[in-house]
């Protein structure tokens, strides 16, 4: 795939023929300097972006061509997002901010909400946080809300932008090995960063840079 923007008259090539296939339960650690193209790189496996020219194939299904209906689906039922800045609804407490992305999936009865929610909050360890407003948790308690969140449709591809970026060493090494988990369990988690202790928990290490991965 190939991705160019174009601002103020000038052509910037952030992606530049990638081609690459990522696989079920590995850890991709895919490293970069700010602007070599990581978000963007993010967003378009997220499908919250296209790319200019190139397939992408997700599960063998093409991609490029759908609605964004069915984009929409295909994200909901396959892709935990999870950002640097977070993104939690500040009003929710822990636990209805993991029960949100459920409430779009009809697949999940109504009376099975909660007790999952909980399942998964306990999965990243925050049983005992689970009333506390996103103010009321450090960054770190914060962030394994968002990976609670990301699970909540039981999807099989875990994309993080930056998920350490805000955080201090003890609380990026928590979301690391709660990252690590999950691709041991059979997940593809693809984390862009350009923190070096990301390389430490990865299966494989990529380098994007002048558009190129490698
Ligand atoms: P990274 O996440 O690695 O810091 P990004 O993917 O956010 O990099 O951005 C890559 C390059 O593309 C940067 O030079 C940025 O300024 C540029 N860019 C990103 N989004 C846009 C946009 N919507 N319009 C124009 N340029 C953009
Ligand atoms: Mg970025």
């Amino acid at each position: 795939i190939s991705k160019t923007y174009i601002a103020h008259k000038e052509e910037i090539k952030v992606l530049d023929n990638i081609t690459y296939e990522f696989e079920m339960g590995k850890f991709y650690a895919i490293m970069g300097h700010s602007g070599s193209g990581k978000s963007t790189l993010i967003n378009i496996l997220g499908m919250l972006e296209n790319a200019d020219t190139g397939k992408y194939y997700l599960n063998g299904r093409l991609v490029n061509d759908l609605s964004d209906e069915v984009k929409t689906e295909l994200r909901r039922d396959n892709i935990g997002l999870v950002f640097q800045e977070f993104y939690l609804d500040e009003n929710l407490n822990a636990l209805e901010n993991v029960i949100l992305p459920m409430l779009i999936n009809s697949k999940i009865n109504k009376s099975d909400r909660k007790k999952k929610a909980l399942e998964l909050l306990t999965k990243v360890g925050l049983e005992s946080r689970v009333n506390h407003l996103p103010r009321e948790l450090s960054g770190g308690e914060m962030q394994r809300v968002c990976i609670a969140r990301a699970l909540a449709n039981d999807p099989q591809i875990i994309l993080a932008d930056e998920p350490t970026g805000n955080l201090d060493v003890k609380a990026e090494k928590g979301i690391l090995e709660n990252l690590k988990k999950l691709s041991e369990e059979g997940k593809c988690v693809i984390v862009v960063s350009h923190s070096p202790k990301v390389k430490s928990f990865a299966d494989k290490v990529l380098e994007l840079s002048e558009g190129k991965l490698k």
